[in-house]
C-alpha cells in the first residue's frame, strides 16, 4: 500500500489556495482541511454573539465549547458551526474583516492548531491557511508557498465574487487584503510566513491547472520517496 502523505499550502489571501487545494486533495483522494474556514466559522460566531473581539479570555471560553466540522462530499465542502451549516455565511464581508483579527489572539491559535494536528495526524490531508508548514503540520512530507501580487489577488476574489452572486467592490477587497496581509504577517504568534523547506510557486502568471499540475507531480515524487 502507498503511504498517505500530508501537504501542506500556506500563502497570503488569494493566492489560490483553497481552489488549488481542493482539486489536489480529489486527484489524490486525500481530505481537504481548509483551516482559514475554521477561523472563519468562528469568527461569524464570536459576531453573532456579540463578543468583544479583543477580549481573548471571552474567545477562548466561546471556542472551547463550540464545534466546527468541515465536511467534503459531493465534490463540495460544508462548514458547520456547532452544527448549522454557514457555509455561505462564513465568506461574507463583516467576517472577512474580523477574521484575521479574532485569529491572532495566541490561545485562540493554541487551540484551533490543535484541532487542526488532530485533524491531520493521520495523514491523507491536504491543509491550507497561513501556518501549516510552519506551525500545524511542521513534518508534512510536501510544503507549499503560493504567492501572487496584491493585485492580481484582489482582482481573483472580484471576479470569485461576481461569480457567486456576492456584491463585490475591487477597491475594497484590495484594500482587505493588504490589511490582512499586514495582520496576518505581523502577528506575534505564528505568523503568515514560508517554511524553510517550503516550495514557493509565484501564481500570478499560472493557471490553476499549471499550479496543480505541479503540486501533483511533487506529491507523486514525495509519495513514492516515502
Ligand atoms: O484562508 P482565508 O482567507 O479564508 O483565512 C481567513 C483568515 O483566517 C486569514 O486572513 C487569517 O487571519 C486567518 N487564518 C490564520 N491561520 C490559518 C488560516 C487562516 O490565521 N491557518
Amino acid at each position: 500500500m502507498t503511504k498517505k502523505i500530508s501537504i501542506a499550502i500556506d500563502g497570503p489571501a488569494g493566492a489560490g489556495k483553497s481552489t488549488v487545494a481542493k482539486i489536489v486533495a480529489d486527484r489524490l483522494s486525500y481530505t481537504y482541511i481548509d483551516t482559514g474556514a475554521m477561523y472563519r466559522a468562528f469568527t461569524y460566531k464570536a459576531i453573532k454573539e456579540n463578543i468583544n473581539m479583543s477580549s481573548e479570555e471571552e474567545l477562548v471560553r466561546m471556542l472551547k465549547e463550540t464545534t466546527i466540522e468541515l465536511k467534503n462530499g459531493g465534490g463540495k465542502q460544508l462548514v458547520l458551526l456547532d452544527g448549522e451549516d454557514v457555509t455561505k455565511e462564513i465568506r461574507q464581508p463583516d467576517i472577512t474583516n474580523s477574521v484575521s483579527e479574532v485569529a491572532a489572539h495566541p490561545f485562540v491559535r493554541e487551540e484551533m492548531v490543535a484541532r487542526q494536528k488532530a485533524l491531520g495526524a493521520e495523514g491523507g490531508v491536504v491543509m491550507d491557511g497561513r501556518d501549516i508548514g510552519t506551525n500545524v503540520l511542521p513534518h508534512s512530507e510536501l510544503k507549499i508557498f503560493l504567492s501572487a501580487s496584491a493585485d492580481i489577488r484582489a482582482t481573483r476574489r472580484h471576479k470569485e465574487n461576481i461569480e457567486k452572486g456576492y456584491p463585490s467592490d475591487l477597491a475594497k477587497i484590495k484594500s482587505n487584503i493588504m490589511v490582512r496581509d499586514k495582520q496576518d504577517t505581523e502577528r506575534k504568534v505564528s505568523p503568515l510566513r514560508k517554511a524553510e523547506d517550503a516550495i514557493e510557486i509565484d501564481t500570478s502568471f499560472l493557471s490553476v491547472d499549471e499550479v496543480v499540475s505541479r503540486i501533483i507531480q511533487l506529491a507523486k515524487e514525495r509519495i513514492e520517496a516515502s
